[in-house]
């Protein structure tokens, strides 16, 4: 919270990784409690939602002046949330200061935690305790726990700002007949997932509970449709990108789809309510249309769909269930350095050899004779050439040198 309270920020949220866990911060910008006149009711609703979703709250008090009655009310309102929640006492960068925060106790929130956000005191001891019960990041045990024995499990992320029919999506793909609907209780009291088993395949819909949640979405902001995106993409593996047909691609399409290809997710762009569309020359252009604004998302296939007519349902799940696939390739180096003999690279970059490191995405080690990023348009041209030779229609590669 900054020194004016009730003065949106642009910069709301931010990625953290700490001692090889990761997680998101929230920036609610100031709250007071009943106060109408200072907080216009959008921010305080922002703040609701934000501390809806959050796991830790930090609240955080100026050290320098006398706890107020605002203080005492906003105590009082974020204890009956009954989340894990840290009083922070800012601006302390003295020893003779650090006494005073023993008033803070008044407050009934525990030991308050005494920083110095300008001096960088105190930061570290916060930032340990904040997130010691955090799970560490352990790539291998997730996908572990993704394929069960029964098959293929795609954890998959429905995105987009809101009125694009998102929830309408969700029921017409949970609610085909095949379908078996199981809400399986996530971990945080908010998330609740949703699956359809066809096969040997578990389609998982994450945290659909964010996205049937009544009224919801009229009230939200499309700020915070696209923090809710962020975190939705990071729980899933493939994401569907709901855009709306008759309002074409727009400035936060394209800040979401952004985010699902920055974190290596496969991607599938759903082009929703086609049946509001009349004129039928449309599919071709409207594609070219979204891969002119998306251009980073060259390798995402474009869907039509009408979630309201049921239209395009079927095509989405083999869709979801070949991109997963495509993003869980494996290439053998064999295979890879009999393709690397065949292309011809100019320049004077030598590349030695290739090799797969990773996969979700597929990433690829290269050898060559010098340090550093490969040439941008060096890279480019070994991305399509890997794609033109493996297949990885709807997920990102990543291209990583070594000098050899
Ligand atoms: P969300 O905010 O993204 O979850 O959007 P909703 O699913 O709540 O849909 C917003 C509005 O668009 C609602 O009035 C829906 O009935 C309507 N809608 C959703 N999908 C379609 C569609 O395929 N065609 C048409 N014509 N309208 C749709």
């Amino acid at each position: 919270m900054g020194d004016e309270p009730g003065i949106t920020r642009d910069r709301i949220y931010g990625d953290v990784e700490y001692r090889g866990k990761r997680f998101g911060l929230i920036d609610t910008g100031g709250i007071i409690p009943n106060d109408d006149a200072l907080i216009p009711t959008e921010i305080l609703k922002q703040a609701k939602i934000a501390l809806e979703m959050a796991s830790h709250i930090l609240f955080v008090i100026d050290g320098r002046t006398e706890i107020t009655s605002a203080d005492r009310d906003l105590s009082k309102l974020l204890r009956t949330l009954g989340k894990p929640l840290t009083l922070v006492v800012n601006k302390i960068d003295a020893k003779v200061r650090e006494n005073l925060v023993h008033e803070f106790y008044s407050l009934g929130l525990g030991d308050p935690a005494a920083v110095s956000a300008e001096h960088k005191l105190g930061i570290d001891e916060l930032l340990s305790d904040v997130t010691e019960p955090f799970p560490k990041y352990d790539a291998e045990a997730e996908q572990a726990e993704e394929d069960g024995p029964q098959g293929k499990r795609i954890k998959v992320a429905i995105i987009g700002r809101p009125n694009v029919g998102k929830s309408t999506l969700l029921n017409a793909l949970v609610g085909s007949e095949r379908s078996i609907v199981s809400p399986v209780a996530g971990t945080t009291r908010d998330a609740v997932d949703e699956s359809v088993v066809d096969g040997d395949t578990t389609y998982r819909f994450v945290d659909t509970a964010g996205i049937r949640r009544k009224g919801k979405t009229t009230e939200m902001t499309e700020k915070l449709a696209v923090i809710m995106a962020r975190r939705n993409i990071r729980m899933a593996n493939v994401a569907l990108l709901v855009i709306d047909a008759s309002e074409g691609v727009v400035g936060a399409d394209a800040t979401i789809a952004g985010y699902a290809h920055e974190e290596g997710r496969a991607v599938i762009v759903v082009v929703n309510k086609w049946d509001k569309m009349t004129d039928e020359k449309g599919k071709r252009a409207f594609t070219e249309s979204v891969k002119d604004e998306l251009k980073f998302l060259d390798y995402a296939p474009v869907i039509f769909a009408s979630a309201k007519n049921g239209e395009g349902i079927r095509k989405i799940f083999t869709t979801i269930r070949r991109c997963y696939d495509n993003a869980s390739k494996r290439v053998t180096t064999g295979e890879l350095n009999r393709f690397m003999e065949t292309v011809e690279f100019d320049g004077d970059t030598k590349v030695y050899y290739i090799t797969q490191a990773s996969m979700r995405p597929p990433t690829f080690l290269v050898f060559t004779d010098k340090a550093g990023q490969l040439h941008f348009s060096t890279e480019r041209f070994l991305m399509n050439r890997l794609r033109e030779r493996f297949g990885f229609e709807g997920t990102p590669i990543v291209i990583k040198t070594k000098r050899r």
